[in-house]
């Protein structure tokens, strides 16, 4: 599932093409993908221009001249394809949007979903979010008071919406791997030294997942090199060596979350 930096990606370079354009056309091949009625999901968004492509968490809001928003979460199995009818990839395509420069397809939404939503709605679908672990305003003092309560493990309390905006199953593994911290800690056993490591470490590999266009590998136009390109430290790398000790990293379920993790260098 696309996690901050696959939808940080998504939003620069969608910034690039769709921000101030206009949505010629909309195709919906998936009623279930939409929250309204299609006729008036086409009223409303056909002829609108998108002003402004912010990310939120995992989702993507692409604001609207008329004050509206679409709404997207691509969940598990979604993404995106932007680029000419001729070289768009031969899936099905749930959602298209048409621009005068290239359709912005939308594929895999099974439980994903572009919803069109108003102000009053967005403030509160998006009100228990926790903090943006990047933002400037999130200190490290503010994350040693965040985290000061929390008794779950590292791994269930990393991918908690509420406590932090945008981190999954990926980029959590990843997260203690680089503070070599076991997933399964209790938030509330670390010390002032594993907490300030925890928090430079969230910050680090968010950081180069964004700046490696994040592990997702469908390309998102034609000629892309930047998408997919984050290489993950121990996500999905079960029985593969350690890039730091050599052993294998180990796969195992906790709280039935899948957590990858070298059983030498995270104790
Ligand atoms: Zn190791």
């Amino acid at each position: 599932m696309p996690e901050l930096p696959e939808m940080e990606t998504y939003k620069r370079l969608l910034h690039e093409r769709v921000r101030g354009k206009k949505i010629d056309q909309v195709i919906i091949n998936r009623e279930k993908s939409i929250n309204v009625p299609v006729p008036s999901f086409l009223a409303e968004v056909q002829s609108a221009t998108v002003v402004e492509v912010e990310r939120k968490a995992k989702h993507l809001l692409f604001h609207l001249n008329s004050g509206k928003t679409l709404l997207l979460h691509l969940m598990l199995g979604g993404w995106m394809y932007f680029g000419p009818d001729e070289d768009s990839p031969d899936r099905t395509k749930q959602i298209i949007l048409s621009f005068q420069n290239g359709n912005l397809y939308f594929i895999g939404l099974r439980l994903g979903y572009l919803h069109l939503v108003d102000e009053q709605y967005l403030k509160e679908e998006l009100a228990d979010l926790g903090p943006e672990p990047l933002d400037p305003a999130f200190t490290k003092e503010g994350f040693f008071e965040h985290i000061r309560n929390r008794r779950g493990m590292l791994k269930t309390t990393l991918v908690n919406q509420s406590f932090l905006s945008g981190i999954g199953n990926c980029y959590s593994d990843e997260i203690c791997f680089q503070a070599q911290l076991h997933p399964a800690t209790k938030a509330d056993e670390l010390t002032d030294v594993q907490k300030l490591s925890l928090y430079e470490a969230i910050r680090q590999i968010l950081q180069s997942g964004i700046a490696q266009g994040g592990y997702m590998d469908h390309p998102f136009f034609m000629g892309d090199q930047l998408t997919g390109g984050y290489k993950t430290l121990v996500y999905d790398r079960e029985d593969q060596p350690c890039f730091r000790c050599k052993n294998p990293i180990q796969l195992e379920e906790l709280s039935s979350k899948k957590s990858f993790f070298c059983p030498v260098c995270q104790h």
